[in-house]
């Protein structure tokens, strides 16, 4: 029997004594390697009051010694980097590499918190009016909550997470079902850093343990990444229980080729891009649009997807690895014969893909569909798979045009060797991370991530300064001390002598 995953709830690590578990499974093999339970009410409720009691000391605590936390943690984590994106490849299929990647990209979040006294300084006026002075102070809220996806199980808690906890604030994290380990591991690390006993608690299960969450009065803020439906859910849920609530969610992101570019820049890019972690990321470039003459590259680009395969995590030629579950990979299957039926050109298909040693895995290769339109599914939908889109229009405006009324706004990028057209993408784009001769603009976590339309419901955004305004309030003080005082104040008088 596979072992079961644990609560971690005020400070300790607990078995659920729930009856309702599900299985966490080798995406490369099906092998089971964990149970995860689904947390009862009465455990998700003792997180919730356990963290509120925690909150009261845990505010007071000086602000250099929660930085002093995160400087130890951001330690641990680099100590044991390997450690985790092992068992970060075990439970997603990811590439060494790129589980590497996940924790990494993780640990800037943590260096970023650990920056916190800069990040809290408030504002200063003297003399707003005569001898009166305004200046603002930055507190937590209280009890915030996380709810995480899949596909970046480091990462993605640890956009959260640090920063809610370097704010002053106390946090429940309630991870991806489907690959729960790394949290778990990411949470002992945390504890081992010294953060007080309860100020983070982990608790498991899917839709009933958010609900739990969501309509809970003492959890103040709440912080999800997944897809578009549950996200849309999530924030009208959360904000009509009147919580602070931001939700990044699904995406189809475009990368404009422009006829200019350099081909082989464009064609190395767009590889990694597209089929990178199996197309499961929600920065992925799904569509490339080909601008005038630069639609004659795509044979290029679809003969150089067909050379990369998936393989095992430990495989050093595997470009990618398989999809995180059965269904998954039967969705995306299911996309395929529909870009097919509907009448796009199937330039590489890997509806049939077979990884030698792993019959079980949740394999799919590289796919390119050529002209693909706006009205087909396969460009509506977002696929999450190893797929990718290549349209075809006259001009820049055309491609501006194009991406302005897809619904999604996460990312996008152009490649030009053009200052004039970069500077029009960048400035018309209605997208909120653009990257100009870079095929995935992340940012770094000294800025926010800055999705729009679709891809994100609510105001503040993750990570930067957006987050520490997202997990605290500001408190403004007017304040006047009449000079008078200092002859008649009583407590004055000494001084003055
Ligand atoms: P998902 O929406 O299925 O699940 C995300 C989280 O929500 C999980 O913790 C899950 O347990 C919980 N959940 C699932 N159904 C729920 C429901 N009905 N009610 C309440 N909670 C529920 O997403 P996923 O498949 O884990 O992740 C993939 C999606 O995440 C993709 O759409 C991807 O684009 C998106 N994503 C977006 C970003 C971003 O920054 N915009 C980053 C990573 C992933």
């Amino acid at each position: 029997m596979a072992k079961q995953v644990q609560l971690y709830i005020g400070g300790e690590f607990v078995d659920s004594a729930s009856e309702q578990m599900i299985p966490v499974t080798n995406p490369a093999t099906q092998e089971v390697i964990a149970q995860v339970p689904c947390a009862t009410e009465q455990e998700v409720h003792q997180a919730i009051a356990n963290a509120k009691a925690v909150f009261q000391d845990w505010k007071e605590t000086p602000v250099s010694e929660r930085a002093r936390v995160m400087m130890r943690y951001q330690a641990l984590l680099k100590e044991h980097h390997d450690e985790i994106a092992t068992i970060l490849a075990g439970e997603t299929g990811k590439t060494f590499d790129d589980a590497k990647g996940d924790v990494w990209r993780g640990i800037e979040v943590v260096e970023h918190a650990a920056n916190i006294p800069s990040l809290l300084m408030g504002e200063t006026v003297e003399n707003v009016a005569r001898g009166i002075d305004t200046y603002s102070y930055t507190q937590p809220l209280g009890v915030c909550a996380g709810i995480t996806p899949f596909n970046f199980p480091a990462m993605i808690p640890l956009w959260m997470f640090p920063l809610a906890i370097a704010c002053g604030n106390t946090f429940i994290l309630k991870p991806s079902e489907q690959d729960p380990l790394t949290p778990t591991r990411l949470v002992e690390l945390f504890e081992q850093a010294g953060a007080p006993k309860g100020v983070l608690q982990m608790i498991h299960g899917g839709k009933d343990q958010v609900d739990m969450l969501l309509d809970h009065p003492d959890v103040r803020a709440l912080s999800f990444v997944g897809s578009v439906p549950v996200g849309q859910y999530i924030y009208r849920r959360g904000t009509e229980n009147m919580k602070r609530v931001q939700a990044f969610a699904g995406a189809k992101n475009h990368c404009v080729i422009m006829p200019d570019a350099n081909k082989q820049q464009v064609i190395n890019n767009l590889v990694g891009a597209s089929v990178g972690a199996a197309g499961q990321r929600c920065m992925a470039i799904s569509c490339a649009v080909f601008v005038g003459k630069a639609k004659e590259w795509i044979p290029d680009l679809a003969a150089a997807l067909a050379k990369v395969h998936p393989g095992a995590w430990d495989d050093k030629d595997a470009a990618y690895g398989p999809l995180i579950s059965p269904q998954a990979k039967e969705r995306v299957l299911k996309m395929i014969q529909q870009g097919k039926d509907e009448g796009a050109e199937c330039l590489v298909d890997g509806s049939n893909c077979v990884v030698e040693g792993f019959p079980d895995g949740n394999w799919v290769g590289p796919t390119v569909f050529g002209k693909v339109t706006t009205d087909m599914q396969i460009y509506q939908q977002e696929i999450f798979g190893p797929v990718l889109c290549t349209m075809e229009v006259e001009t820049l405006p055309d491609a501006i045009a194009l991406v302005n009324a897809n619904p999604y706004g996460n990312g996008t990028s152009i490649f030009t060797a053009s200052g004039a057209a970069a500077r029009k993408y960048q400035h018309e784009i209605e997208v909120g991370q653009v990257g100009i001769n870079v095929p995935i603009p992340v940012p770094l976590p000294f800025f926010s991530f800055t999705g729009w339309k679709n891809s994100f419901f609510g105001d503040l955004h993750a990570y930067g300064k957006q987050a520490v305004r997202f997990y605290s309030e500001t408190k403004t003080i007017t304040a006047r001390w009449p000079e008078t005082d200092l002859v008649s104040g009583p407590n004055m008088t000494i001084e003055l002598k």
